[in-house]
């Protein structure tokens, strides 16, 4: 016999969907976890549907126990814990850094921060073991605002400032980056260049429907032979009266198997780099899936293939050549990463810390141990540095005066810190850092895609270089 119990940790406990079960809960309370799994086993299937405990606390039962208890089998029965996961981030500020934000930006933090623990931290999990895209969060990113937050209100944005964009991408990363990077992609390579090149036409045709989440985007410049170096591209197209015809193939693109529609960077027929907006359906245009990624498994990646699609030339963004429009993309898209990834090393500083002080070997909590302490200090320091610089990056965004080289460096050093501070926080959670009951080693997966796409660690590394040497050591 199996049958299925439901838990929310900690404070409520729910078992289906129907029945008046109230008289339970005192019962409960004198019960130990045996005796109420014991009691379950010995109800009749309706009894476990709809009866809910609110802020029921199980006796003798610490978290750690808890979170990891999946299915238990008690005499005859087995039970399935279908659900343990709870979000118990607390968000580190050790320099009080929330004191430089507005009462606006706090408030905007904590609608995605809350929506986070609601509607990605119970789901997110198991979406990354299976490797699969919760496409529905599409609608719900874009009903927060989270799509294109500094695009102008008449074209269905937010009209918001960069901090305010920061913030909800360190509170979406928190979550996963996943969660972040289809939200980067639609806001910062998908909308940025439609509004800063598009034709009036092309604005009022995309922007809305992107902003709202009913359309999602994805941005095509990554080829199979083109990475670090996209200029080279071979994706071109040739001219055929007012239409274009477009062959090549992209690789490696964010939300492509799920995308309405494609801002593909492509060569004209003299070589000069253009955008072009592709639409899904069009002939010859296809999606494949990309499979078995050990990282970011909970954003759906694929291919862009063009087999002499035919597209209208009105589809060609119009306002920039050259390769100065999609660097200028990954620039905004950048500095989110630049916050996102503090978001992924807050929470796995936070459940290192939690788990360190609940965890005892030799009689003490792990956390009194010097070599523990270091680590953790250290994570605070870095996660404090970050917010600082994040911070100070979003001013200057905000004045119009931030380079592209700051946002490369803060965009590396981010990924950096942030990749170590997962490592370590999986070191501290032992052999519970491997297993999907803690968000950690999926942010470290993650952070692996994240250090490398939009500039890998030492491409930004030679950015850096080449702006304080006035050398270029790329080729
Ligand atoms: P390569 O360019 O082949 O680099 C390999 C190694 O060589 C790296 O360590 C690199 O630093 C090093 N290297 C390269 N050139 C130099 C040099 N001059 N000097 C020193 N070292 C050098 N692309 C898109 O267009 N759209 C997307 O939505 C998108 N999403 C992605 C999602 C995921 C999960 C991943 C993994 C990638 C995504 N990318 C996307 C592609 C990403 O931007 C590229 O993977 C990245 O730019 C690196 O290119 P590459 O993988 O071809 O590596």
């Amino acid at each position: 016999m199996c049958r299925e119990l439901f838990w929310r940790f900690p404070g409520s406990a729910s078992f289906g969907q129907q029945g008046n079960q109230r008289g339970l809960r005192p019962i409960l309370r004198q019960m130990t976890c045996s005796q109420i799994l014991h009691f379950f086993c010995e109800l009749p299937i309706p009894c476990f549907r709809g009866l809910r405990v609110p802020n029921f606390e199980f006796p003798g039962i610490r978290a750690p126990s808890l979170r990891f208890l999946k299915s238990v089998t008690f005499e005859d029965h087995q039970i399935s814990v279908m659900s343990v996961k709870a979000d118990l981030f607390q968000s580190p500020d050790y320099f009080a850094v929330d004191a430089l934000f507005t009462e606006e930006h706090r408030m905007i933090r904590d609608a995605v921060r809350a929506y986070v623990k609601k509607e990605i931290s119970p789901i997110i999990e198991t979406c990354a073991q299976e490797a699969a895209f919760p496409e529905h969060i599409v609608k719900q990113l874009g009903a927060l605002g989270c799509f294109g937050p500094t695009v102008p209100v008449q074209y269905g944005g937010g009209g918001l400032d960069y901090i305010s964009y920061g913030l909800m991408m360190q509170e979406l990363e928190r979550g996963d980056s996943g969660v972040r990077s289809t939200a980067s992609v639609q806001g910062s390579l998908v909308m940025f260049p439609i509004l800063a090149y598009g034709s009036e036409e092309q604005k009022m045709k995309y922007l809305p429907r992107l902003a709202s989440g009913e359309w999602l985007g994805c941005f095509g410049l990554t080829e199979p032979d083109h990475g670090s170096d996209p200029s080279s591209m071979a994706t071109r197209y040739a001219e055929d009266g007012d239409h274009i015809i477009l062959n090549g193939a992209k690789m490696w693109i964010s939300n492509a198997p799920f995308s309405q529609v494609a801002v593909v960077w492509a060569k004209d027929p003299s070589g000069i780099v253009h955008g072009v907006i592709v639409e899904r359906g069009m002939e010859g245009f296809s999606t494949p899936t990309t499979h078995n990624k050990w990282s970011l498994r909970a954003s759906a990646t694929g291919e862009l293939v063009f087999d002499n699609v035919r597209i209208p030339k009105t589809n060609i963004i119009p306002g920039v050549t050259g390769m100065k429009g999609p660097l200028s993309c990954l620039n905004k898209a950048r500095y989110g990463i630049a916050w996102g990834v503090i978001g992924a090393a807050m929470d796995c500083y936070d459940t290192a810390l939690r788990y360190a002080k609940e965890r005892i070997q030799f009689e003490k909590p792990i956390a009194a141990f010097q070599l523990q302490q270091k680590k953790l200090a250290e994570m605070i320091t870095e996660i404090t540095k970050a917010q600082l610089l994040n911070w100070r990056l979003g001013v200057l965004m905000n004045e119009g005066k931030a380079s592209p080289q700051q946002v490369s460096m803060a965009k590396r050093n981010s990924c950096a810190i942030a990749t170590q501070i997962c490592r370590d926080a999986r070191q501290i959670l032992g052999g519970m850092g491997i297993t999907g009951e803690y968000p950690v080693m999926r942010h470290m997966m993650n952070l692996e895609s994240v250090i490398t796409y939009e500039g890998t660690h030492d491409i930004h590394l030679l950015i850096t270089g080449m702006d304080i040497t006035g050398i270029n050591a790329f080729k």
